[in-house]
């Protein structure tokens, strides 16, 4: 803790992520918890063991509630700054939260260049995926094992999140296999985000942050779908946090 000389702290709708990082910009400490009702008070909590002297900046869906912040700044910024410093290169890179996904041009020298977002629907981000496995009794971690092991991709038609649960109750009460169904459902979530990719334009490598990214069928079917290199950070959902904690960094070197 002693070594932690900044902070970055992401307030997303679905989780709340913390990043310490040294004089150095290396990640030594980090939290994530799920986000509850009253970001402020949970966020109180969380900064409450923290020097009031440490540099926060605050990012992410819930950002303007963080009352210790001493500086805001957006979630596109703090992503592309964090995946940057994790690769150093330039490239896209798609973001997958649970509430909005996100499209990032980054530049040679880190820079964004272009992004598009898409915070207006839940067909194109985590929600899609985490109602059905909650309807199916599938834990969330299972689905991207059980959609890797099926044999086929079953056509989901609806994009509508709500429609798509209603279609695969009927796929189920058909005796379609699960796994196939599944498969259909990522394959359905995959093309939104391939066509959100290319209103900016796909410029290799995709690189991957957000938690749903955690799911190994997203990556695999991202890759085949693009026929891209796709590269994954060792901790994607916490992406947002590191850039922010790298911001807060530079702004107050010690
Ligand atoms: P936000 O920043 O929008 O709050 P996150 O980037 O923290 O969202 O991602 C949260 C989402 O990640 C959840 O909606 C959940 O669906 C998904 N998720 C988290 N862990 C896993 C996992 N191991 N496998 C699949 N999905 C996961």
């Amino acid at each position: 803790m002693a070594s932690i000389q900044a902070l970055g702290i992401d307030v997303g709708s679905t989780t709340v992520k913390i990043v310490g990082v040294d004089a150095g910009g290396n990640p030594v400490w980090h939290i994530l918890e799920q986000s509850e009702p009253y970001a402020e008070v949970q966020v109180e909590r969380l900064l409450a063991q923290f020097s009031s002297i440490l540099p926060v900046v605050a990012t992410g869906y819930g950002r303007n509630l963080v009352r210790q912040a001493t500086r805001i700044v957006t979630e596109i910024t703090c992503h592309a700054r964090g995946i940057y410093a994790e690769f150093r290169h330039s490239g896209t890179l798609l973001d997958i939260g649970g509430q909005d996904s996100k499209v990032i041009q980054i530049g040679p020298t880190g820079e964004v260049l272009d992004f598009a977002m898409n915070d207006k629907c839940a067909a194109g981000t985590g929600r899609f995926l985490e109602n059905t496995a909650r309807r199916l009794n599938v834990p969330l971690e299972q689905m991207g094992p059980k959609v890797l092991a099926a044999e086929e991709d079953v056509a989901i038609s609806s994009t509508c999140t709500v429609f798509a649960e209603s279609e695969i109750i009927s796929l189920i009460a058909r005796g379609v296999p699960l796994p196939s169904i599944l498969r259909g459902l990522h394959r359905a979530l995959i093309k939104r985000l391939v066509a959100m990719i290319q209103t900016i334009g796909l410029v290799p490598p995709l690189m991957l942050s957000g938690g749903v990214v955690q799911n190994p069928a997203i990556c695999q079917m991202l890759q085949e779908e693009l026929d891209a290199e796709v590269i994954l950070p060792g901790t994607p959902q916490l992406m947002g946090a590191l850039g922010a904690a790298l911001i807060a960094l530079e702004r107050h070197p010690k």
